[in-house]
């Protein structure tokens, strides 16, 4: 199917073209007529399926024909669960609202950097990107109003309804007109997800992709039985000897990120770390560097598991199993993507190997797992 089919405006088909997007992705040929149609849609796909534009599209040509500019009073809210994904979901608005004829204002805010130029940029503001925590306080400040909004857009809405956020996001969605259009994208159907569905989404377009399990296939996995002791050896050997380029390395907490990193550092790998205890500039800037082939290894916490689109991430590494199958999937998910064949592998301490077959089970696939006693590093 073209992009000419979908309803598009010619000025955004163009700006697609100049993307050099060839034709719409699954989900955008189910996404954009709903949106377009004022439906509210629950959305299941992975990152990576073109989910971003799905909503983006329709939203900015809704908007065109119906623009009206109250001051601070914004039109549509995304909310996403992390800083990296509020900026990357500004880009693509900011990238086609620019090639309207009718100009759509745009505007990402997060935490961790100062509030007043948010506050400052609010200005007649039509689509705001937000992380919640942010919000509520830019909505505490009289900064935004947020009784005119048409279109609601939870992305990632299972982890946005776990860990914590699902307090602010209930205070969110008490601050909105009864009256919208709802928009929920998800990796995964879980419990939360559909339990959020029945209470948000009235008689939904429902759109199911492909599951992040779906797309182990692309995968290759393989776990090295380790011990702790030897798990930074066998890491540099794996990338030094394997000449990786673009490796991506989760630990589970940020003391372990940043030690690993450092490690790396010391022996001639072009290493850096990102999680939550660093600042916005840095971290933005890491991921950038990272994603330009400039940084070699970056090491992660579960920050950056789920939501944030590399287009070709050739391995993943698990220096830390993750505590669920479901984290598992998704660390391993950040490979193997858009027909990209990747390699995801595993280090699995004496302590891990109960927890790993659990893995393995919930996943219905049997990992090959080499002893590291038996390579010469
Ligand atoms: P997302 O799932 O939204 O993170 O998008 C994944 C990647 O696919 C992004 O880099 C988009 O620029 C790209 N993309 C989205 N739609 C298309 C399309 N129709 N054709 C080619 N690339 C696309």
């Amino acid at each position: 199917m073209p992009f000419t089919a979908l309803g598009l405006s010619p000025s955004l088909q163009k700006a697609m073209e100049n993307e050099g997007y060839k034709k719409p992705y699954p989900i955008q040929i189910e996404a954009i007529p709903a949106i377009l149609n004022k439906n509210d849609v629950l959305g299941i796909a992975k990152t990576g399926s073109g989910k971003t534009a799905s909503y983006v599209l329709p939203i900015l040509m809704n908007l065109q024909g119906n623009l009206v500019s109250k001051n601070r009073h914004v039109n549509v809210l995304v909310l996403v669960p992390t800083r990296e994904l509020a900026i990357q979901v500004g880009e693509v608005f900011q990238l086609f609202g620019n090639k309207l004829t009718r100009k759509v204002k745009s505007l990402a805010v997060y935490g961790g950097v100062s509030i007043n130029p948010q506050m400052i940029a609010m200005q007649n503001v039509n689509i705001l990107i937000a992380t919640p925590g942010r919000l509520i306080e830019l909505v505490e400040n009289n900064a935004v109003h947020l009784n005119d909004i048409e279109t609601l857009v939870l992305d990632e809405a299972d982890k946005m309804l776990h860990l914590g956020f699902k307090e602010e996001v209930d205070k969110i969605l008490n601050l909105l007109p009864k009256k919208r259009q709802n928009l929920l994208f998800s990796a995964t159907l879980s419990d939360d997800v559909n339990e959020i569905n029945q209470i948000l989404l009235h008689n939904p377009s429902i759109i199911k992709i492909e599951s992040d399990e779906d797309h182990l296939d692309l995968i290759d996995q393989v776990a090295y039985f380790v011990s702790e002791e030897k798990k930074g050896p066998l890491l540099r050997y794996l990338i030094q000897q394997g000449k990786l380029k673009q490796v991506l390395v989760f630990t589970s907490t940020v003391y372990k990120a940043d030690n690993v990193a450092n490690k790396l550092r010391k022996n001639g790998i072009n290493a850096s770390a990102i999680h939550g205890k660093r600042s916005q500039a840095a971290r933005k800037e890491t991921l950038l560097k990272f994603k330009n082939g400039e940084l070699n290894v970056l090491v992660a916490t579960d920050l950056l598991a789920r939501g944030i689109d590399i287009a070709f991430l050739p391995h993943v590494i698990n220096y830390e199993l993750p505590r669920s199958p479901k984290d598992y999937i998704h660390r391993i998910g950040r490979t193997g993507r858009a027909e990209n064949p990747g390699e995801a592998i595993s280090f699995i301490t004496p302590e891990d190997k109960h927890h790993f077959k659990i893995i393995q089970k919930k996943m219905g696939k049997i990992i090959t797992m080499i002893d590291s006693e038996n390579i010469e590093f």
